[in-house]
């Protein structure tokens, strides 16, 4: 099996969101030696998520303390969890080959490919040069830096109308920003962000600029998508939650040109979360599936970790029969 210089390891975990924090806890459980590599704090997306109301269990959890809590949970089963930053993912033969950004190489049978994405920019001017001066993607990372505040969100997904709900609690008008004159964010959170009597809802406008005075956001520039026209909005904050880029391009070329990507470029999986080269598993939102929640990451992810148990056992198995 895979060596390194701490240690021997039998699976490797790639990244510590709620997929990879629950792959570590059942693969701990079953004793198999195992690293979780993740390059931040454990608990991925659930760090930008403000409020978790759909995690069985829990009624009403913050993200970062949910994060917490099933950190605390995987770490009782015995995994490794290293904070470093992985760069690459080869196969070479029957091992399974991660480099970090600290320049270690780590080698085990199984990997588990748990490394989520990034939340998508809108590639506008402004966006870049007044990031952290009042252009976020996470409410609840700086909503409290906004009291009082006029605050855009854009899009009109789960997130954008999530998150939006959350930051009134902060500004003194929340403008909700879609694209379109018809959310795709689930009901219910339409009904729970109207309910708060403090957002408008901004339909049919896209994003064309965000503007600063003395160094912080001040005003967005908005193009109707429908008749054309531009108008300005005054916004001390805006918040684009429209949607996220997964983090699939962590292999090297050769094992790139063999991982099968659906068009957008998540992962593709059999329903054991195989990927297309054997020993290679992927779970979470890094995953091409039908849906994107923290139940469904954390129930594939146990998929995962159960499949390259077997996966190990068996290639130990016939190693041993061949050497007998
Ligand atoms: P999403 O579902 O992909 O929605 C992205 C939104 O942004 C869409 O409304 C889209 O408009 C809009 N958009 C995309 N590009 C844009 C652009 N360049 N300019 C303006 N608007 C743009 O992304 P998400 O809301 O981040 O959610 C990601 C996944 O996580 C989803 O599967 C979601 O269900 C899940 N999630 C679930 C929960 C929950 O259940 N509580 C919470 C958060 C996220 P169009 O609608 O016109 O395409």
């Amino acid at each position: 099996m895979g060596t390194n210089g701490t240690g021997s390891y039998e699976i490797i975990i790639v990244g510590a969101g709620p997929a990879g924090q629950t792959a570590a806890l059942y693969a701990g459980r079953s004793r198999i030696p195992t690293l979780v590599l993740e390059k931040g704090i454990p608990g991925g997306q659930l760090w930008n998520t403000a409020e978790v109301e759909d995690y069985p269990g829990f009624e009403h959890i913050m993200g970062p303390d949910l994060a917490d809590k099933i950190q605390h949970h995987a770490q009782k089963f015995g995994a490794t969890f290293e904070t470093d930053e992985v760069v690459s993912i080869a196969a070479e033969g029957d091992d399974r080959v991660v480099r970090t950004a600290s320049g270690n190489e780590h080698r085990a049978p199984a990997v588990i490919v748990t490394v989520g994405g990034e939340a998508r920019k809108l590639g506008v001017p402004g966006e870049d040069e007044l990031a952290g001066k009042g252009v976020s993607y996470c409410a609840v990372c700086d909503g409290a830096f906004f009291e009082g505040a006029d605050i855009a969100v854009v899009g009109g997904g789960d997130s954008a109308v999530e998150e939006g709900t959350f930051l009134t609690r902060y500004g003194r008008r929340v403008s909700l920003i879609h694209r379109r004159d018809e959310y795709r964010a689930q009901p219910i959170l339409v009904e729970q962000m109207r309910a708060t009597g403090k957002v408008d809802e901004v339909m049919n406008k896209v994003v064309e600029e965000i503007h600063g005075t003395d160094g912080k956001v001040s005003h967005l520039t908005l193009r109707d998508t429908v008749t054309g026209e531009a108008s300005e909005l005054a916004a001390n904050a805006v918040f684009p939650f429209i949607g996220f880029t997964p983090h699939s391009n962590i292999f090297d070329p050769d094992l790139a040109s063999r991982i099968e990507l659906d068009a957008e470029g998540h992962i593709r999986t059999d329903d054991a979360m195989r990927t297309s080269v054997p020993g290679i598993y992927a779970a979470g939102d890094v995953r091409s599936q039908f849906v994107r929640q923290i139940t469904n990451a954390v129930g594939d992810a146990t998929t995962a970790a159960l499949a390259a148990h077997q996966y190990v056992e068996r290639l130990k198995h016939e190693r041993l029969k061949q050497t007998a």
